[in-house]
């Protein structure tokens, strides 16, 4: 079910780890960001835009990871967009002979037969000077940041108050690190969340990637606490965060030792290189 979270943008959310799709009205058709998971629930998305009388006109995956590069029949042939770098590290992986082998791999059984993997992926990177996502509605600037995957992109559409995180500013996941793509990871993150507050002033509603909307207040308390927890990891502490540990939404059935994980690569970094995290 799609529901309106500013004038002109909606959400469906997914039983996947809250994953959300976000649907943006334009003058002839949507902007589609992050379509969503499970096949059933595209069909229900296609199914609302269907009897609303709108169809896709474009689609934007806010960076490359398998639960942001699903698309159903339904949506259509609309061009889908992302940064030149979240294309380029699609394209590559799916080049490989056992692309399918290797994602399924990451994801439960059950989740994964619910899946389909035929318009996977089919990524058009803008040109790396275009600041703005191409298409005829509201604004959508493109902000890029080397943090939690290549190419990662923030949304955000200034005129209508909204700021589209990706996978940063959830409540529910900690942030998990780009740890191949940078040779800081940890000062990537930071200085992302500083790109983010920069561009966030204005923002009324949050929308991550998983987990709940958030409003104004909830922007600069998740760079905080975001970046409370980047801070943690460099200092090999523990962190005290609602996030990590039993009390954790998703700490026990989809990502359980994420923290344990980063925290373990990064030492590993450290005495290879010599360098902090
Ligand atoms: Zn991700």
């Amino acid at each position: 079910m799609l529901r309106q979270v500013a004038e002109g943008v909606l959400i469906h959310q997914s039983e996947f780890c809250q994953s959300n799709a976000v649907v943006v009205q334009g003058r002839t058709g949507v902007l589609l960001i992050d379509p969503g998971i499970y096949g059933s629930e595209m069909a229900c998305l296609a199914n609302d835009l269907s009897d609303s009388g709108q169809s896709v006109v474009a689609g934007f995956s806010t960076h490359p990871h398998w639960d942001h590069l699903l698309w159903h029949a339904r949506f259509g042939a609309a061009p889908r967009y992302g940064t030149p770098r979240c294309a380029a590290t699609i394209r590559d992986r799916l080049s490989g002979p056992r692309w399918k082998d290797s994602i399924a791999g990451m994801i439960p059984p059950d989740i994964a037969e619910q899946i389909s993997w035929d318009l996977f992926g089919l990524i058009t990177g803008l040109p790396a000077e275009m600041a703005q996502v191409p298409w005829d509605g509201p604004q959508v600037r493109i902000i890029e940041h080397q943090a939690h995957a290549p190419g990662h992109a923030a949304l955000l559409i200034e005129e209508r108050g909204v700021l589209v995180a990706g996978d940063m500013l959830s409540d529910v996941l900690i942030p998990m690190l780009d740890l191949n793509g940078t040779a800081d990871p940890i000062e990537a993150y930071l200085a992302a969340l500083r790109l983010l507050e920069g561009a966030a002033g204005d923002v009324d509603v949050l929308v991550p990637g998983h987990g709940s909307i958030g409003g104004a207040d909830q922007v600069h308390a998740r760079i905080d606490q975001d970046s409370a927890y980047a801070h943690a990891l460099r200092d090999a502490g523990v962190p005290s965060d609602p996030r990590v540990g039993p009390s954790a939404t998703f700490g026990k059935d989809w990502l359980p030792g994420v923290h344990e994980r980063q925290l373990q690569r990064l030492a590993q970094r450290s005495e290879r290189d010599g360098t902090p995290g």
